[in-house]
């Protein structure tokens, strides 16, 4: 909730800034007519899944799970212990890097664990380094896609090892709930609940589905609480964790400059100082309109699409994408 404040206050502050300045015709309005929303398409939650060590069971049982129910998760992997192709398998228990690559073509985020899973308390910084770039290469040149986010192995930190970790990403898991062995029905209905009560964001960890580290009593546990999610999309944004990470960063860095035009019109101009090669998360804005309007938006010069509610239109942009233009009917 402070950042939605801060937010606020930054919005605030550039329209008075304006007027001083005499640059518009910018007027102090009674409610902001325009804002960030917290999530994407205004949701009032968001939960992100991540998948801890490459275990088989994430290849054949997850993905073709998520898959059906059309939801994106994170699946956080070390280079050392996957299987060089399906032909060589060293571990069965592990995935190979042929289902990683097929994994990361359905759009399943692959995060990077560290090459051989090194706890960040146990071994010298030097070495966590070189774990952590051996195993960005390794996705890299099996995936074709760079890790954007980084888990810590048994969700150990220290303080250079976090800096170094969230280089060049746009961030690194520092909250997580596990589910797993003792995940119920309805405790799990119960976290779901409360996301969306304080309109939080939630990070799942999950490793053993049928076998391995905290894994499920009853697998079905798992399966029926993500359709339930999926049923919830109205409320929900079920994300990768590098999209919600992505997200609230970019939200919370993100100054909108309002004018209002004589002719009832807006113009808005996004100011993101973040890294565009590394942000790349649409946000979606909140206009306030009143009944009986319409309304046409556009930015470089292409028309947004927009969804249209009692009292506000939602319409994603790009952070980095230069002035807005709200044409007001
Ligand atoms: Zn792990």
């Amino acid at each position: 909730m402070k950042s939605i404040n801060l937010f606020y206050l930054k919005v605030y502050v550039e329209l008075i800034f304006l007027s001083f300045l005499g640059l518009s015709n910018t007027i102090c309005f009674a409610q902001n007519p325009i804002s960030i929303a917290k999530f994407k398409d205004n949701k009032t939650a968001a939960i992100s899944y991540t998948f801890d060590d490459g275990l088989k069971e994430h290849y054949t049982l997850v993905t073709p799970w998520l898959k059906r129910l059309g939801l994106k998760a994170t699946f956080v992997v070390n280079g050392s212990n996957i299987n060089k192709d399906n032909k060589n398998i060293k571990d069965s228990t592990r995935v190979t890097w042929q289902d990683v690559k097929e994994m990361a073509a359905q759009g399943q985020e692959i995060s990077n664990h560290g090459w051989a899973h090194k706890n960040f308390g146990r071994f010298p910084m030097a070495e966590i380094k070189e774990d952590i770039l051996k195993n960005d290469s390794a996705i890299l040149a099996n995936t074709g896609i760079i890790p954007r986010t980084f888990a810590y192995p048994n969700n150990t930190k220290s303080k250079d090892g976090v800096q170094f970790a969230s280089q060049n990403r746009v961030g690194t898991r520092l909250f997580q709930r596990s589910i797993g062995g003792k995940s119920t029905h309805q405790n799990l209905e119960e976290w779901v609940n409360k996301l969306i009560a304080d309109k939080d964001w939630g990070v799942g960890m999950t490793h053993g589905i049928t076998y391995g580290y905290d894994h499920f009593s009853k697998p079905d546990i798992l399966w029926e609480h993500l359709k339930k999610v999926q049923g919830r999309q109205n409320e929900i944004w079920v994300g990768t964790f590098k999209e919600v990470m992505a997200y609230v960063t970019e939200r919370d860095s993100t100054i909108l400059q309002i004018q209002q035009l004589q002719n009832g019109n807006y113009r808005i101009t996004p100011i993101c100082k973040l890294d565009q090669t590394i942000y790349t998360e649409p946000l979606t804005a909140i206009l306030m309109i009143n009944e009986g309007k319409k309304v046409k938006i556009k930015q470089a010069n292409k028309i947004l699409k927009i969804t249209i509610n009692a009292d506000h239109v939602l319409f994603n942009f790009d952070a980095f994408g230069g002035v807005i233009e709200v044409i007001v009917k």
